[in-house]
């Protein structure tokens, strides 16, 4: 009997463990399972948490070297300790994901450690080092989430050659650091340590940088990086990467001049992408099936090929972004308590957090462009807000997209100071159905970086007030 339940939830990532919690809130015996000794996934582990732990500090260490003399803050001894900056990226993950297991315990959620393999539709095994241990459950839920992809012939030691987890982690500043893959986690990374010291070049197959974004954005944040140091290769496919002596060497060739580079370099992070896990999970066996880049199918409910069975976040199609994976959590965990569960695609943010931060939610011009949607365009500059102004942060602008005819929002895309914590705002009037006047008729307080987004609503009818 102890080992029955409604929902096993196997993987403790931000999909997962959030699910685990809704279900058991909803009354149903719940139990998560997790392989990695920790709860949290690669989110908390590895991902989200302490790349933003870095990017927080490596700011204010840069913004102290950079910036405060001439702001009239005046030190001497300036110095980085990046080892007890690590303790406290370290620290940090520790406090978050024992945070999720008092909220098992608080929830009722039993936490089981090991690895979960499917051994029917209703019966898991997990294997924790010798122990082999046998559960049922009338619902399954799959959130295995993804791990780091390479290129063909790269391999990856995590020493030199490193994926986004090797980079959170690294002993010393390199003084040459190469990115492969202009994506958030590349450009993230390569912030943390150009800031830190590093000579950071990224080398980008595609002729822009954060593939998907709105390109005025992207063009607009390349500018920015390179104004900050960040050396740009674009239109390069990499064809070999080598340890050679205490060097990595980068080969890569131009897609349009056929121009052959090598450079040399102290480490290589390959940060192109990431794949969904779901090895050793009996898929095949159990009839579940994948769709050709390996992510698991599922329909509307996220059920999968068995009824019975759910999955959610990384290994299923979507952006791989902790906050879709929560939201379908929920979702999965109110579908099996017979509750409406519903995730809504369209308006899912993304911020990559970076200084300046981006971030976006809806429709991109490019979108708009191909789908025939006639729409207006609202811009306005962070150098004419007040408080972007005294901060010095003038970098960046607010783009407002909404239908010509209704005036309904379609999409945002912002990249200046705080907008990471700016999007929140248009997400929900999104969600509402809001229209740019809505936003423009809006009492924003002053002086806030949010004047810049009613700003930029006012000037989708060409009446912004300071600009
Ligand atoms: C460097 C980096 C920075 C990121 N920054 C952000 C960010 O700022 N914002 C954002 O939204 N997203 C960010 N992401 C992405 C985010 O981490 C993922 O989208 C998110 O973690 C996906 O959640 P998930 O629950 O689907 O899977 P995961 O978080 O990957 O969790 C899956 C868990 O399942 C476990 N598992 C796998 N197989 C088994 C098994 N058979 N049995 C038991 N356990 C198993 C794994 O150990 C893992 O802990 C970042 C990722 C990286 C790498």
């Amino acid at each position: 009997m102890e080992n029955n339940f409604d929902v096993i939830v196997i993987g403790g990532g931000p999909g997962g463990y959030v699910c685990a919690i809704r279900a058991a809130q909803l009354g149903l015996k719940t139990a998560c399972v997790e392989s990695r000794g920790s709860l949290g996934g690669t989110c908390l582990n590895v991902g989200c948490i302490p790349s933003k732990s870095l990017l927080n500090l490596s700011e204010s260490y840069h913004k102290a070297k950079k910036n405060f003399n001439e702001q009239g803050i005046e030190f001497t001894g300036l110095k980085l300790n990046l080892a007890k900056m690590m303790m406290n990226k370290n620290k940090s993950v520790q406090v978050l994901t024992k945070g999720i297991e008092f909220l098992f315990k608080k929830n009722n959620v039993t936490y089981i450690k090991g690895k979960g393999v499917l051994s029917s539709n209703n019966d898991i095994v997990v294997y924790e080092g010798e122990k082999k241990t046998s559960f049922k459950s009338k619902n399954i839920v799959i959130a295995t989430g993804s791990v780091p992809s390479s290129l063909p012939g790269i391999e990856i030691d995590e020493k030199n050659i490193v994926s986004s987890t090797g980079a959170l982690s690294l002993s010393e500043v390199p003084k040459e650091l190469i990115v492969i893959g202009g994506g958030y986690i590349g450009l993230e990374m390569g912030s943390v340590w150009s800031r830190l010291g590093s000579s950071v070049t990224v080398i980008e197959y595609l002729d822009f940088i954060t593939p998907g974004m709105d390109r005025e954005i992207s063009n607009e944040f390349q500018k920015i990086l390179t104004k900050q140091g960040m050396k740009f290769k674009l239109n390069n496919k990499v064809g070999s990467v080598s340890n050679v002596l205490n060097k990595v060497v980068v080969d890569f060739t131009n897609s349009k001049t056929s121009e052959k580079t090598r450079l040399e370099c102290d480490k290589v992070l390959v940060a192109v992408g990431r794949k969904p896990y779901t090895e050793g999970l009996n898929l095949t066996k159990i009839g579940i099936k994948k769709d050709t880049q390996g992510k698991i199918e599922v329909n509307e409910k996220l059920q999968t090929s068995i009824n019975n069975i759910y999955a959610i976040g990384d290994v299923i199609k979507g952006p791989m972004l902790a906050h879709k994976a929560e939201e379908e959590g929920i979702a999965v965990a109110e579908i099996i308590a017979g509750q409406a569960g519903h995730v809504n695609y369209d308006i899912i943010p993304a911020v990559v957090y970076t200084s300046p931060e981006v971030a976006v939610v809806g429709k991109t011009e490019e979108q708009l462009k191909k789908e025939n949607i006639s729409y207006k365009v609202g811009k306005f500059p962070f150098l004419a807000n007040s408080r972007a102004k005294v901060n010095n942060e003038t970098d960046g602008f607010v783009k407002i997209l909404a239908d010509r005819k209704t005036d309904r929002i379609l999409g945002v895309h912002m990249i200046g100071p705080h907008t990471g914590d700016m999007i929140a705002e248009m997400a929900i009037a999104m969600e509402f159905g809001a229209s740019a006047e809505d936003i423009a008729r809006t009492c924003h307080a002053h002086p806030t970086h949010t004047e810049a987004v009613k700003e930029a609503a006012l000037a989708i009818d060409k009446r912004a007030i300071h600009f």
